[in-house]
This record gives C-alpha cells, sequence and structure tokens, in this order.
C-alpha cells in the first residue's frame, strides 16, 4: 500500500489530497526508513552525493513587520539590532569567495533602512566583482517594482516561504497588517521576473494540523518552485508563541523526504532550524533527500544578534576549519560539499 501511495508522487500529474494526508500520517519507523531510503535515492539520482552550500549572509535583523513566531518582530524589545553596512556585506561575500562558495544568500528583516535602491547598488557591486557566482535574495515582501529592480542588478533568486497556505491558519501566526494571499502573489511576480523562486512552511508552528500541511503540499504542487525550505518551529523568546512547543524533527524529515520524491530536481536545504532542533540535524536532513546546506558566514561581531529563534545554531563554518568539519560530517555518511553555483537544472538542462 505504501509503495502505491509513493508511486502517485513519483509519476503522477496530480497528488490528490487524501494521498498527502495518508503519507504524512505515517509514524511507523520501518515505513518511515523506507520513504526515506526511497527519497534518498531519488536524490541521488538527481545529485549524486554532492551536497550545494550557499554562503548565508544575515544583513540585517531589524523588521518592520510583527509575524508572531519571529524573534525578529518589531515588538519584541529583547532582540538585539544590528544592520551590516555595503563594506560589511561586500567583505562577506569575499571571504566566501576564497573559501570557494558561488552563492551568496542575502537575508534580513524587512528593514525600512534596506530601500530597493540600496539593496539594488550592493547587489550590482557584488554581481560586477562576481559575475559568475549566484546571488539570493530573502528580504520579505517588497512592491513588484522593487522585485524588478533587485532583478534587473542581477539577483538570481528569492527565498519568499509561504509560510503557511492555509489562510485562516495564516491569521493566527500574523498580525491583521499581513495577508496570506498577498504573500503567495508574491511568488508569482518573483517567478514571472525570472528568479529562481523558494518557497516553504514551518513543521509544527502553533495551530499546524495535518490538513494544513496537506494544503501547503496541494500549494507547493501548483507553483512549482525551484527551492523549497522546510525547517520545524523553534519558540522564539519575546515572542507570543514563545511558551509553545517546537515542531517535529521527525516530521520534518519526512515532509523533506516527500518533498523529494514529488520534486526531484528541487534544491532543498537541510535548515538551520532541523540543525538546531535535533542532534546532527543536517545529516539526517541529507538522508532524507535534502542537497543544500547553508553555512552562516555573517560577521562574528553580530552573529548571536539575529536571533530568528531560541538556541540557534551556529555552525562556525565561515572559517576554513568550519568548512572542514563540514566536509568531514558529509563523508561520514558517504557526502561531499559540491562547490558549484547549484541552479536549478531539469531532466532537459542536465
Ligand atoms: N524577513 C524575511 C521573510 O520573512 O521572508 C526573511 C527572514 S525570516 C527570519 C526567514 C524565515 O525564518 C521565515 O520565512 C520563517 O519561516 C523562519 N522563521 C521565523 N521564525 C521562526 C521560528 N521561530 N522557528 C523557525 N523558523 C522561523
Ligand atoms: Fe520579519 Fe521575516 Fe521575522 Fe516576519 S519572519 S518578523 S518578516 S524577519
Amino acid at each position: 500500500m505504501l509503495e502505491g501511495l509513493l508511486e502517485q508522487l513519483e509519476n503522477t500529474d496530480y497528488v490528490p489530497a487524501d494521498v498527502w494526508q495518508r503519507l504524512l500520517s505515517v509514524t511507523d519507523a520501518v515505513s518511515l526508513a523506507f520513504i526515506s531510503s526511497r527519497a534518498r535515492d531519488v536524490a541521488r539520482a538527481s545529485f549524486g552525493t554532492g551536497v550545494y552550500v550557499r554562503a548565508l549572509i544575515e544583513i540585517s535583523s531589524y523588521c518592520s513587520r510583527g509575524c508572531y513566531y519571529c524573534g525578529l518582530r518589531c515588538a519584541n524589545r529583547t532582540a538585539s539590532r544590528y544592520r551590516l553596512t555595503r563594506q560589511q556585506i561586500l567583505e562577506c561575500c569575499r571571504t566566501a569567495a576564497e573559501r570557494g562558495f558561488n552563492t551568496f544568500v542575502l537575508q534580513g528583516g524587512e528593514d525600512a533602512a534596506m530601500t530597493d535602491e540600496w539593496l539594488a547598488a550592493v547587489v550590482g557591486e557584488i554581481k560586477a566583482l562576481y559575475p559568475e557566482k549566484a546571488v539570493t535574495l530573502s528580504v520579505g515582501e517588497r512592491s513588484f517594482e522593487g522585485y524588478t529592480l533587485l532583478r534587473k542588478a542581477g539577483a538570481d533568486r528569492y527565498l519568499l516561504r509561504h509560510e503557511t497556505a492555509d489562510d485562516e491558519h495564516y491569521a493566527r501566526l500574523h498580525p491583521a497588517s499581513m495577508n496570506g494571499e498577498k504573500r503567495r502573489m508574491r511568488l508569482e511576480w518573483l517567478k514571472s521576473l525570472g528568479f529562481q523562486v523558494g518557497a516553504g512552511m514551518m513543521i509544527g508552528s502553533p495551530g499546524q494540523q495535518l490538513h494544513h500541511l496537506v494544503e501547503d503540499l496541494l500549494f507547493l504542487d501548483r507553483l512549482k518552485p525551484q527551492m523549497i525550505g522546510v525547517g520545524p518551529f523553534i519558540p522564539a523568546t519575546g515572542t507570543p508563541f514563545e511558551n509553545e512547543p517546537a515542531g517535529s524533527a521527525e516530521l520534518t524529515l519526512l515532509v523533506i523526504s516527500l518533498l523529494r520524491l514529488r520534486f526531484p530536481h528541487a534544491l532543498l536545504p537541510a535548515t538551520t532550524a532541523l540543525a538546531s532542533l535535533a542532534q546532527h540535524g543536517t545529516l539526517k536532513g541529507i538522508l532524507a533527500g535534502a542537497n543544500v546546506v547553508m553555512p552562516n558566514v555573517t560577521p562574528s561581531e553580530v552573529k548571536g544578534k539575529y536571533t530568528i529563534y531560541n538556541n540557534k545554531k551556529s555552525t562556525g563554518t565561515e572559517s576554513l576549519q568550519g568548512l572542514r568539519a563540514l566536509e568531514e560530517e558529509l563523508q561520514s555518511i558517504g557526502y561531499h560539499i559540491d562547490y558549484g553555483r547549484g541552479d536549478y537544472k531539469t531532466d532537459n538542462h542536465v
């Protein structure tokens, strides 16, 4: 029976809600191991044993939004705030380039001081210095004109998790000023502008039920993003959800495997949240079918201030030593770092 359900993921144009529901409900260890090993095989067929690395630069911890789950929300008085200068961002890129990274990911809160024009100028400078490298942005909801400017400046990819595809659940997680439909529409805009886009959701966010995850998977199936980020919800001090329980690492791994089976070529990170919650979370993510890791190269003087959630893992991979440690960890399970740009490829493009 399980095999029949998995075949539907791999071979049919449309996966109905009840198939997702049944697969998400799997809890016995033998079936979970079977799904994971099948997902791993699919990932290996697409990417071999290479794991792409992206240099993550957390450019600002200021945010004007109020997402209830996030430690950077504007009303969080306990959060430390910083904003990298243009020079600091370029310096991070230089260090990352020396280490061999071919993608820079600029992520931050929705910081009003980081205007579209300012960011576009920074992206332009990075692309002028490193024309062959990819720039990924993850700086929230902007206008169509803003995204256009950033794309024209040379940004290649954009991460904007949809967070939850269910509007009622979205309203449980965000203040009334935010709107799930408008956020999802932005993913369409970004696609239309030629960005490789990343959507995704937290696993175990407060109020999340299995049927919400089913909606998320149906939404992702329609959107067909090139990248999908899923990680467990982890409570953050100073937020309305500070006392809520964290999401489950096991369910996160199952969702990663199901995504891998449905999207054989998608770029799926083993997220920092997963690494923060579970021992050997990165390796578990890779063995479940993920194929991307995003080492944090934010300058050490501000690192630790980007407190999206409590006990966020700091990998130290900005140093050569840290990268070697990651390589060794990956080798222990038969994988290695792939320093390629790691663009989205389909069979047609390989
Ligand atoms: N501000 C941008 C945005 O919201 O798209 C980018 C930065 S935001 C911190 C990146 C992602 O962190 C969010 O999309 C959300 O899914 C995740 N996140 C925020 N708070 C979290 C928490 N408490 N636990 C796990 N993930 C969280
Ligand atoms: Fe701001 Fe993003 Fe955190 Fe929401 S998730 S509060 S937009 S940094």
